[in-house]
């Protein structure tokens, strides 16, 4: 339990606080400081780098290798060595384990809530106030039920990637990836390149989609390259891709506490639809599944922010060409606006920063033609993701893959018969209204893991994905609420 006293807040004055040191946090944060703003930089993790840059805890970097499983590592040490040198002088205050649960807008600027898990399980109110905001808290995998989703050993793709670049841990001996997009591609070799069996990789989209995009590939070719460095080790590893295929299902084994033992994979017509005599069994003991991701919108959804379609079923962040959102003072950049990967959330951190520089009384003057260089950066990243978005659309008939006792919202047990019932006896026609109806995204994880799925189930096949508002963005102890209060009218 905390004590008032514990209570911590920047005494000095801050101009800016970015929540979320990923890509673009950490970019936005190096920016905003190179142009003499004073910044606070929080993130919920134990090291800066969000998903793409993820490393071990400070503790433990030097003994978990993980160098080999990233890119771009020149520009992580570059924002990393600037975030230091301003440091080192005060300007930039950084909060690591920090995770931001709510924030408020003031007549003068923002506040911003946040408990310091540092010292677990120990948790202390932190309230920070700037005249800007800017968050950057990314996007968590998207997650379509199947029949054995549930089982032990199904893991999300984006958490495969996270246990082996946080912990060098391969999660399993025999794997096997489903879904759709290009992720599937870094995971399957990191698994491999690592010593798993990567049995199959299931990509349920046709490559030639590609093909209806010529001009964003060819505006990106270090995309490709990228992509046949994959597709090279993947190769040497002798790893099967197999597309317009799905995983299916997937099957326990008793003796093994139920850990998935068969992933059931069927080859899927244009609608999605598994074709009837293609399903086969494959024997593994870990599964990883992610089709694309879902922008992280918790904090920016209570402060009013408008949505925009993000044109891949979800609805992400609205902003102008400067990353301002629709609310005066707030500035959002990375994956909130649309998931578009770790460049595209560098360079949208960039401007982001230029704007706040612009916008609030800034010592120093943003480079004119750097900045103008980083906006047609965002416009060809952008291209590429809207293209990316279209190559790998979710599957129509997903659905049709799950049986009535399917679960669907695993915290609070609501099946896909129940999710179905909703909608056809009492016309449920979005999440929310399926929420009241069955519970379903009613527990711990607040319909983080099924909303878009129940969303896909009862909406409009065209209507895109947005999640519900929530004040409370993390389970926060009472005892850090209560500091909360406290700690905002002594520092008011
Ligand atoms: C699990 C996962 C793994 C991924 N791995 C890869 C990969 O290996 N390669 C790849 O190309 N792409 C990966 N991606 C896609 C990836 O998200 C990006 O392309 C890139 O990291 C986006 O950068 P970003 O700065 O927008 O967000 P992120 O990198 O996601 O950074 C957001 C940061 O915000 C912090 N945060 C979020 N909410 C709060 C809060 N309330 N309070 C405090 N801090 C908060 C998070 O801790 C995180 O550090 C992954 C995505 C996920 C979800």
């Amino acid at each position: 339990m905390s004590e008032p006293g514990d209570l911590v807040a920047p005494s000095d004055p801050r101009d800016l606080v970015v929540v979320g040191a990923g890509p673009a946090g950490l970019a936005a944060a190096a920016t905003a400081l190179d142009g003499g703003l004073r910044v606070v930089l929080v993130d919920a993790g134990a090291a800066p780098g969000g998903q793409f840059w993820r490393h071990p805890p400070p503790h433990a970097q030097g003994t978990i290798p993980t160098a080999d499983l990233h890119h771009g590592l020149r520009t992580y040490r570059a924002l990393r060595a600037t975030l230091s040198a301003h440091e080192r002088t005060g300007r930039l205050t950084l909060l690591l384990n920090h995770h931001v649960w709510t924030t408020a807008r003031e007549e003068d600027g923002f506040t911003v809530h946040a408990v310091d898990r540092g010292r677990a399980p120990e948790e202390r109110a932190v309230v920070l106030r700037a005249p800007a905001l800017l968050v950057a808290t990314g996007a968590y995998d998207r997650q379509l039920p199947f029949p054995g989703w549930d089982l032990p050993g199904v893991l999300t793709v984006g958490g495969l990637q996270s246990l082996l670049k946080g912990g060098g841990v391969v999660a399993g001996r025999r794997v096997v990836l489903g879904g759709t997009g290009p992720f599937l591609l870094p995971v399957a070799a990191a698994l491999a390149a690592r010593g798993a069996e990567v049995v199959a990789v299931c990509e349920a989209a046709a490559p030639s989609a590609w093909l209806r995009h010529p001009v964003p590939l060819l505006r990106n070719p270090a995309k490709w390259a990228e992509a046949a460095r994959y597709a090279g080790t993947l190769a040497r590893h002798r790893v099967p891709v197999r597309t317009r295929t799905a995983i299916v299902g997937a099957e326990g084994e008793e003796e093994k506490a139920g850990r998935v033992a068969v992933v059931r994979t069927a080859s899927l017509d244009a609608d999605g639809c598994p074709l009837p005599g293609t399903e086969r069994r494959i024997e593994a003991d870990t599964v990883g599944v992610g089709w694309g991701f879902v922008p992280q919108l918790d904090l920016l959804l209570p402060l009013g922010c408008e949505l925009a379609d993000a044109g891949d079923g979800t609805m992400a962040a609205a902003v102008d060409d400067g990353q301002r959102t629709t609310v005066p003072g707030l500035y959002t950049a990375g994956e909130t606006c649309g998931v578009g990967g770790a460049a595209l959330a560098v360079s949208e951190g960039r401007v982001a920063a230029v704007s706040v520089l612009t916008d609030l009384p800034a010592p120093g003057r943003p480079n004119a033609r750097r900045t103008a260089a980083e906006r047609r950066a965002v416009a060809r990243h952008r291209s590429f993701a809207r293209a990316m978005a279209q190559a790998h659309p979710l599957p129509p008939a997903w659905p049709t893959w799950l049986t009535d006792d399917t679960p669907v919202c695993r915290c609070e047990e609501v099946t896909a018969g129940a999710v179905r019932s909703a909608r056809a006896d009492a016309a449920a026609s979005d999440h929310r209204q399926v929420k009241q109806l069955t519970r379903a995204g009613m527990g711990w994880c607040q319909g983080r893991m099924c909303g878009p799925a129940v969303h896909c189930l009862v909406s409009a096949r065209d209507q895109p994905y947005a999640p519900a508002e929530r004040l409370i963005a993390t389970p926060v102890t009472l005892g850090a609420l209560a500091d909360s209060g406290e700690s905002t009218s002594d520092h008011t």
